[in-house]
Parts: C-alpha cells; structure tokens; sequence
C-alpha cells in the first residue's frame, strides 16, 4: 500500500521510521484521535477500530466513566512508589481480588512482567511449600503460546520470530502441544510447580482448545499438587462473553494473570491474583515495581473492575459475538473462523492474498484489524460496538476478499 508523498500519513510513518526502532510493521494509518469505537486518522479518515488494542481497548477509547476516574486522580497523586502506601491501593485489591474470588492481589504494569512475576511465585511456592529441591523446578507451558516478551517468557515460546536470536533462555520449562492432556500428563514429574496456559491463545490465531481441555488440565493439576496459572491478559475482563474464559469451563485456576483491559486503554496495569497460600510465599525484597499499583493506575483499574461487575459488557461480548460469528460463518472464501464472544480468528485459504493485505485492504475501507501471523485475521472490537457496526465491518472485509489489488 503505498501513500502520496506529502500526505500527512506518509510524512508521519516516515518521520517514525527515522528515529524509532523497527521492532513493529504498523498498518499505513497514523492515528490522533479516538472515541468509543471509532478512531481518526491525521488523514481526517475515520476508522472503526476492530482490534481493541489487541483486547486493552475493551471499553472502548477514552470510556467517560474511565476517563472521569483518571482525570479525578490527576488531580490529586500519581505516584508514590511502593516506599509509601497510598489511599487507593486498598480499594484496588479489593476489586481485582473480589472479581477473581481469591484472597490477594500483586500488580505490576505490562502482561509480561505480571506472567515472569506468576512464573517467579509458582517457582517460590514449589520451593517453600511443594518441597521441591533448590532450582530443580519444572513449569509446563503450550505450543503456540503467547505470554509477552522478557528473556524467559520467549524461551518457551514455540515462534522462531519471538524466541531465535535472543538465547540463551533460562531452563526448568518444558512444553507440550496445546490442547493434548495425554502429552501434558506425560510431562508432569515430581518438580512440576505449575502449568502456565491461555485458556484461549490468542497471538496463536485465536485458538480456543478442545471441550473439556480446561477442565482436565485442572483435574491434573490436582491430582498432581500443581498450580494451574490461568493468562487471561488477553482473554479476560469479557472479552469471550464471560468475565473470564476459564468461565467457559467453569475451571477456577489458582493463579489469575491479568493485563491489557484492566488498564482501560488509559496507562499500563497488570496483576497476579491467588490466594494466600500461594501468595504469601513473597516477602518484601523478593519482587516488585517502581510504578506497579501506584495511584493513577489504582483509580483506573477499580473503575474498570466496578464496570466488568455489572456483567453488562460480558453479555454484550456474548450477543454481539454470536451476532459476529453468524455473520462471519457465512463468509465466502475462508477456511474457518475460530473465537468466543466478541474475539474471531478467520483464516484464510494458503494459496490467497496473506491476511496483511485482507488487512491493508480493510484500511482502504476504514476498518482496523490485524493478521495474527501469516493466515489469520483476528477481529477484536471493543464491547461497546453497535450491532449494526459488526455489521458494516464484516461487508468490508467480504469485500476486502473479493477484491483483487
Ligand atoms: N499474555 C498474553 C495472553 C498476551 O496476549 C500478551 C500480549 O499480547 C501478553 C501476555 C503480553 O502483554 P504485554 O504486551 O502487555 O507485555
């Protein structure tokens, strides 16, 4: 796709390609505005947002009720550190542990620091009260999986463009194929502390796992003494038509890890939820953050967890997102469509345009959505989109197949 030199979309994606790092290859579209669902370009176009921020953006851009919060808090203390408590740390913990029915609360800032942080806690909690031996302990994860970016977490990841050239990886990390309880019970030892999973994997393509995966994954665990660690970074906060997607299965794990949305698309919050008896295995020193649970991002998160309580945008993930995958099953010239709620992963034949340019191609329609790897389209919208916008989108993107460039 290539822009007009001049326009203000090419002047800005060349002027950021000067100075910032290549580490992304962003749709042609520089945005600098937004509202709910839609968003607009330095170009004047407006655009209907159909990836959320990858899920962050659940309640929309610049959610009144979330910005109100923020902006309340501006006004009053940003950030302390941890040095010092702060008066809406407690309300926080509260909420998040209270959604979660469990006794503690651990946050942190992105999704990756919040699953090192559940992978260092399983690992302390083997030591103290498994009784696993000094540095002997084994957490068993999924091909597929997607938990962020940190040296350990792309250890295990099963994409060559995540994990090749960043080596060497920390041991004590096995990984089996998504989906297959024989070959996870076939991993399990006696220093097994944990099992870390997406309950859908959603970098992967939008993968949701076999009926009754979550649940047998739950009865080994405890079977076995194991922890089962739930990141529902992406999953969660109503994204798949429940609170959580573990929901789906009625699994309650032991550890929650939870990111993206609990920041309301306002600044970074991420949490390591449990009870006390695993939590409790840190003490002070043993972890933390400069800006994890500080009070901006306090007062945002309980206000997004005071939203996700009424249920209001679960059932709208749920009815909308059968009003989605209605429409999206009856598309032409896919091989499937895959997701839960309002979250599609559409694939596309192997022998057609890539999914990069389905996407390109929506731009060009005024839609935004992202390939998840080579062949996949993933549809997230925020949970506050109108039906009849699903419905508008989903005709861009049967034309945006049809289309030849
Ligand atoms: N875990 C899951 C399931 C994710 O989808 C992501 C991001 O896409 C992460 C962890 C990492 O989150 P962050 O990018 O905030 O570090």
């Amino acid at each position: 796709m290539t822009r007009p030199v001049g326009d203000p979309t090419a002047v800005e994606l060349a002027r950021a390609d000067e100075h910032g790092a290549h580490n992304y290859h962003p749709l042609p579209v520089v945005l600098e505005s937004a509202d709910g669902v839609w968003a607009r370009g330095v170009d004047g176009v407006e655009y209907l947002d159909m990836l959320a921020g990858y899920s962050a953006l659940n309640f929309g851009h610049r959610h009144p009720r979330l910005v109100a919060a923020a902006q309340h808090q501006l006004e009053r203390l940003t950030l302390t550190s941890r040095a010092f408590q702060h008066s809406g740390f407690a309300d926080f913990c509260d909420a998040v542990a209270g959604l979660c029915r469990k006794d503690a609360v651990l946050p942190m800032n992105t999704g990756a620091e919040a699953v090192e942080t559940a992978l260092k806690l399983a690992r302390k909690w083997g030591y103290d009260v498994k009784g696993v031996a000094p540095d002997r302990a084994e957490i068993i994860t999924f091909a597929g999986n997607f938990h962020g970016r940190t040296i350990a977490i792309v250890g295990f990841s099963t994409d060559d463009d995540a994990r090749v050239g960043f080596g060497p990886f920390p041991p004590g990390f096995l990984t089996v194929p998504y989906g297959d309880t024989d070959a996870l019970a076939a991993a399990i030892t006696p220093n097994t502390v944990a099992v870390l999973l997406e309950p859908i994997q959603g970098e992967a393509g939008v993968r949701v796992p076999p009926e009754g995966f979550l649940s047998a994954v739950r009865a080994l665990c405890d079977d076995h003494g194991i922890l089962l660690v739930a990141d529902e970074i992406q999953s969660g906060l109503g994204r798949t038509g429940e609170t959580f997607a573990c929901d789906h299965e009625n699994v309650v794990p032991d550890v929650y890890v939870l990111g993206k949305a609990l920041g309301g698309g306002i600044v970074p919050v991420s949490a390591v939820v449990a009870d006390w008896p695993v939590m409790g295995v840190v003490g002070p020193g043993q972890h933390g953050s400069t800006f994890g649970g500080n009070p901006l991002a306090c007062a945002v998160a309980t206000e997004v967890v005071r939203m996700v309580e009424t249920g209001e945008f679960q059932s709208r993930s749920r009815e909308l997102g059968s009003h989605l995958h209605g429409l999206l099953a009856q598309l032409p010239g896919v091989n499937q469509v895959r997701g839960r709620g309002l979250w599609a992963g559409v694939d596309l034949p192997p022998n057609g345009p890539s999914a990069r340019t389905i996407c390109e191609r929506l731009l060009t329609r005024r839609v935004l959505a992202k390939d998840a790897h080579e062949g996949t389209i993933r549809l997230a919208p925020p949970l506050v989109i109108e039906r009849d916008e699903i419905t508008w989108a989903v005709e861009q993107l049967a034309d945006s197949l049809q289309m030849s460039d």
